[in-house]
């Protein structure tokens, strides 16, 4: 008889070991942090002793489950701004606010609240890639999870970095400082082939080496992520991966929504593992992985609840029973994803998938005791089959809850008994969490109630304004300004011909001011367009002040170029109206006794208008120069043949407020 730690008894073992055995009356014993016998209860109880005996009627001990891929301390932004499109929701609101509110403190919290909810459902283990992860790291140990903890590297400044470098350097020095740990195994997670370089990745792949470590990456998530990386690179994301030595490390790769057969392969002869996260690509309508062909090549697949913001929980009973849902119906075979499957993509696989399966991820001999008891009296997993011994696992897949989850054990120590967490008191964090909320709060009403802030916000340029002195006339025939133009009497610096697109937004405050997103299409002698260039302005609501002869000087507060789609700018700053104007435009850039001016004859082609529309501006610093140029331009125009100028703005006071 030898005396251990401690005995776990009459449960139905599901083991997850390579015969998939499942002991209906079984018994572990576990010394220290690992597990030393698997058996039958009497066989157990007759050559183990303990003062710890837990009896377990009625349950299943299933090894812990392995979330593969998540952002803990996102927990603080879950339910910030659900239902956008992946643009709106990461670059308008997760970043904006990321960029102000996360710190290590954040991330402790966040990290201890996100291990608070994966205990109470049964995950013991879970794969991380977020910033300050020295934070998450700290939160995980003390909590008592096991994780691989991924500190970001971005090619832009982010919470924690002021440039790659930064990110680099202390990604490095996170994974010296946790590299011996018993719980955490540190990991560094280049986000992503399109937030990274060629070069970022080469040297984040090199210190996975160095320090023998999972490097975590997003995959191929969207189609657009794959219709980019054909166009500019010719070859799909993996491929191009590959070429740049990522796969030479012990790669996690998370998503891998849109790869290909070839992708499949490749990732498979690297022994990559991917995390499927089937909540996230629904509800962020990323589209369908191919779990099915990924795991018939021999692909390490587990399953991941990506982070609390794009899902919003973390509930791995809730994403085993999607996986295999969602495969099923995707392939229109009701035999995909069987439940002893999916519990193993969730366990087993899983572990492989992070590499981490010498571990973790079964109950065997050897093993970390990471388990997990499951309360299987519950009415919703009634009744019971006995014909089947695998009917088990349809029971724990299909039917069971997280809520079903009564006791958590990770490295032997007991996390969750009877359902009271033993390392993580909840009220506290609940309270601290909602602080957080009422100061985001704060941050994006005051945020929401300017177009500039939130221009600023999306990182689109710094702020600059810029004043002009400008008139526009209604020309009903352009064509002798134009000859008089071509004539010699001004000094020409230079010309050019375009399309412009233009659509205003416009706010219900009206001294929001308008945001002009335009499209410039420029066109050559031949008419053929030879370049496009795509600008965001954002214009003072009125006219500053007005000079004799309608000349006035106006406000133009913000000049950036256009980075998204007019779809993503629409639906981020939801104007009140949108008014869209295109017109034919010949412009002229001349110097008039000293001074540059611009000179515009625009032809309305959409709303069609006859005739054509001459504008003359400058550029102005201070009222000095504006009353100058403003009597320049008075001059200009009687050298145009304009000398009684009717100003657009009495024939058409909407569309010239909108121009
Ligand atoms: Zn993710």
């Amino acid at each position: 008889m030898s005396k251990i730690d401690q005995l776990i008894v009459n449960a139905i073992v599901v083991t997850m070991d390579e015969d998939y055995r499942i002991l209906q009356d079984g018994a572990i014993a576990i010394k220290d942090d690992e597990i030393v016998a698997i058996g039958e209860s009497d066989q157990i109880t007759a050559s183990y002793e303990s003062d710890r005996v837990l009896d377990c009627a009625g349950q299943a001990l299933i090894p812990g489950l392995i979330n593969a891929h998540t952002h803990a301390p996102m927990t603080l932004l879950r339910g910030l701004n659900d239902d956008q499109r992946l643009d709106v929701w990461l670059l308008g609101y997760m970043m904006p606010v990321e960029r102000e509110f996360v710190s290590p403190d954040f991330c402790n919290l966040g990290t201890l609240i996100a291990c608070a909810e994966m205990i109470r459902g049964g995950i013991t283990c879970f794969a991380d890639m977020y910033y300050y992860e020295d934070s998450v790291a700290q939160a995980t140990a003390d909590a008592g999870m096991r994780a691989i903890c991924g500190q970001t590297v971005l090619k832009f400044p982010s919470p924690d970095a002021e440039s790659y470098e930064d990110s680099i350097n202390s990604a490095r020095s996170f994974i010296e400082t946790w590299k011996d740990h018993d719980l955490v195994i540190p990991s560094i997670a280049p986000h992503s082939a399109y937030t990274t370089t060629e070069d970022i990745l080469r040297e984040c792949a090199e210190i996975a080496l160095e320090f023998d470590v999972p490097l975590h990456i997003h995959i191929a998530e969207t189609s657009q992520e794959q219709d980019q990386w054909r166009e500019t690179h010719g070859m799909p994301v993996v491929p191009w991966l590959k070429k740049h030595g990522i796969f030479e490390a012990k790669t996690i790769a998370a998503h891998c929504v849109h790869v290909d057969e070839g992708e499949i392969h490749t990732m498979e002869h690297s022994r990559t593992g991917v995390s499927h996260n089937p909540s996230s690509n629904l509800k962020l309508a990323s589209g369908f992985a191919p779990v099915q062909e990924m795991l018939s090549s021999g692909l390490n697949v587990g399953i991941g609840t990506d982070g609390p913001a794009s899902n919003n929980d973390l509930d791995m009973f809730e994403e085993m029973r999607l996986a295999s849902f969602v495969a099923k119906a995707t392939t229109g075979d009701p035999t995909a994803l069987p439940a002893r499957t999916t519990l193993a993509m969730a366990t087993i696989i899983g572990a492989k998938a992070l590499h981490i399966d010498h571990l973790t991820g079964s109950i065997q001999v050897g093993k970390k005791a990471d388990v997990v008891l499951v309360n299987l009296d519950a009415l919703h997993v009634q009744p019971y089959f006995l014909r089947d011994p695998e009917s088990i696992y349809s029971r724990l897949v299909y039917a069971a809850k997280s809520t079903d989850v009564t006791h958590v054990m990770v490295n032997g120590k007991w996390l969750m008994v009877d359902k009271k967490l033993e390392t993580i008191d909840e009220a506290p964090l609940v309270r601290a969490a909602e602080e957080y909320a009422r100061k985001i709060d704060a941050f994006l009403i005051e945020r929401e109630g300017s177009v500039l802030s939130k221009l600023i916000a999306i990182g689109e340029a710094t702020q600059e304004e810029s004043y002009e002195v400008q008139i526009k006339v209604r020309l009903p025939d352009p064509t002798p300004v134009t000859l008089k133009l071509n004539s010699g009497i001004l000094d020409i610096i230079r010309a050019a011909h375009y399309l412009e697109y233009d659509t205003y937004f416009s706010f219900s405050e009206p001294n929001q001011g308008r945001l002009r997103y335009r499209e410039d299409e420029f066109v050559d002698q031949q008419g053929e367009v030879y370049n496009v260039r795509y600008r965001l302005t954002l214009t003072g609501p009125a006219a500053e002040r007005a000079y004799p002869n309608f000349v006035l000087l106006s406000r133009s507060r913000f000049i950036a170029p256009a980075t998204h789609s007019l779809r993503f700018y629409h639906e981020y700053f939801k104007p009140e109206s949108e008014t869209e104007i295109t017109k034919d435009r010949l412009r002229w850039l001349v110097r008039y006794k000293g001074e540059e001016f611009f000179i515009n004859i625009d032809r309305l082609i959409r709303p069609e208008i006859d005739g054509s529309f001459l504008e003359v501006k400058s550029r102005t610093w201070s009222r000095r120069d504006a009353e100058r140029k403003s009597e320049l331009i008075s001059e200009l125009l009687a050298e145009l043949g304009i000398t009684d100028p009717v100003p657009v703005e009495d024939e058409y006071p909407d569309l010239i407020a909108a121009m």
